[in-house]
């Protein structure tokens, strides 16, 4: 596991580090797919699933295509209910303007709910440098903060953690007696741990997942009430999020509250669906309405789509490469297929592995609620690295020879034919630690025969029995 302070390292020495606990690779794949599969069936409920889908996806674009105009009539509408927005252009100026918030409030402890905007902005070490302790709320983030790591997951930060690993965490923080690993006993610990601080937090922040263009108003999906609870108990509201979360009505939620939770966990409906509109008497509220990097996105046309992304992960608990290769593999704060092509945008050099982790399989792009074509822009982003030189030399020379094989059949055929001799009569050549796939799994039966020949035999055959 990773922690923020540790270098970086590329995908695949991270993956490599969490595939070493082949018993937690087996078990986190297994818990991430059957997800997949409540989602599936949750979907299935719905005969009208594909059109909201689409309806969502046309949204977005709406949006996209509009967002100026969406934003200002939103900063209009959120100042006439009494709150005051910021605006932000990068992760430095958010941070600084919630910092100035709290220090105008005066106050060194605050509460935070689950938000990716903070995490991608890394406010919480900025925050701690300034001498200001943050306690996240979200049951799933409090113990990934407790082990001083990022969140592996967006919707579920701690699901690389087994439960017996929690229960000797909080035996080491909260004090829980050793061996204790009951959910709901290491659930009512924490609850009391964080009631704690809910009831002496005056400074609460939030994420936001939808933000109405319309009313001015924002509204926070949890399962846990921990938004609400702060909120509720705080003098000072702070609500971040970055421009792409603006719909334009509040009629649209009943589409996108739907696809969310639904493609999220395959429940219903998100248990607390909160709409903050204005402060409450006595409280201040405060939007920070963040870029970092999210206009210029906007401009290039192969890679726009990604901003229509609402955050369910559906995408992370489909995809085989996260689901094996564990969250802090993708060293982003979003991590998984949407991270992969997020990520790039962000910083090229930094995370030009990252569009490389993914079979391309597809499988993302067809469960995503808002129908962004994820597998296309990560082969396009691969294209555009490799353009800017961001590939590295033998990945290259690699994809050269490999490029050079496919184009030529003869060449291609003599190769499978080259590869079959040799793994059966010189295995060592092919199955060695040279070969990655040979550090993980162990080589097949050596087929007798190419699929094309054995296609042509079985057809001939085929075709003389009729
Ligand atoms: S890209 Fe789509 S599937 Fe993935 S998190 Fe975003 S909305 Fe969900």
């Amino acid at each position: 596991m990773v922690s923020p302070s540790q270098p970086r390292q590329d995908h695949a020495t991270l993956a490599e580090k969490f595939n070493r606990d082949e018993a937690r690779v087996d078990w986190h794949d297994k818990t991430l797919w059957f997800i997949r599969e409540k989602r599936d069936r949750a979907a299935r409920t719905m005969p009208e699933w594909e059109d909201l889908r689409e309806a969502a996806s046309q949204i977005k674009n709406r949006v996209l295509d509009n967002l100026h105009d969406y934003l200002l009539q939103f900063e209009a509408q959120a100042q006439r209910n009494g709150v005051t927005v910021h605006w932000a252009a990068n992760a430095e100026e958010h941070n600084q303007i919630v910092h100035r918030i709290i220090q105008q409030a005066g106050v060194t402890n605050i509460v935070k709910s689950k938000s990716m905007l903070t995490e991608e902005c890394h406010l919480n070490d900025y925050l701690h440098k300034k001498g200001i302790t943050v306690v996240d709320t979200d049951l799933g983030e409090r113990i990934v903060q407790l082990a001083g790591e990022p969140p592996s997951h967006i919707v579920l930060p701690c699901i690389h953690w087994k439960k017996e690993e929690i229960g000797e965490l909080f035996h080491k923080h909260l004090g829980t007696p050793a061996g204790n690993a009951d959910p709901q006993f290491l659930t009512g610990a924490a609850r009391e741990h964080l009631r704690q601080r809910f009831m002496t937090s005056r400074v609460a922040i939030t994420g936001v997942n939808f933000a109405v263009a319309e009313t001015g108003e924002i509204v926070v999906c949890t399962n846990e009430g921990n938004a609400d609870l702060g909120v509720q108990l705080a003098d000072v509201h702070i609500a971040c999020m970055g421009i792409e979360k603006i719909i334009p009505e509040r009629k649209d939620l009943g589409i996108f509250l739907r696809l969310l939770a639904r493609s999220a966990t395959g429940q219903p409906v998100t248990t607390y669906s909160s709409h903050f509109r204005r402060p409450r008497a006595g409280q201040t509220m405060h939007i920070v309405l963040v870029d970092n990097g999210r206009s210029a996105r906007l401009q290039e046309e192969s890679f726009r789509n990604a901003l229509k992304c609402i955050r369910c992960g559906a995408c992370m608990n489909t995809c085989p490469v996260y689901r094996r290769s564990g969250g802090h593999s993708y060293h982003y704060a979003i991590a998984g297929p949407i991270g992969a092509i997020l990520a790039p945008a962000l910083d090229m050099k930094q995370h030009a592995d990252l569009p490389f982790a993914s079979t391309l399989c597809g499988s993302c792009t067809h469960v995503c609620p808002v129908k962004i074509n994820i597998h296309e822009q990560l082969y396009d982003w691969r294209q555009v690295l490799a353009r800017q030189g961001y590939v590295g030399g033998v990945k290259k020379l690699g994809l050269m020879g490999m490029a050079a094989v496919l184009a030529r059949p003869r060449i291609y055929r003599w190769s499978g034919a080259a590869g079959r001799w040799f793994m059966k009569y010189m295995p060592s050549l092919v199955n060695n630690k040279l070969n990655p796939w040979y550090k993980q799994r162990e080589m097949p039966a050596v087929p007798r025969q190419s699929f094309q020949e054995w296609y042509r035999q079985n057809r001939q055959q085929h075709g003389q029995q009729r």
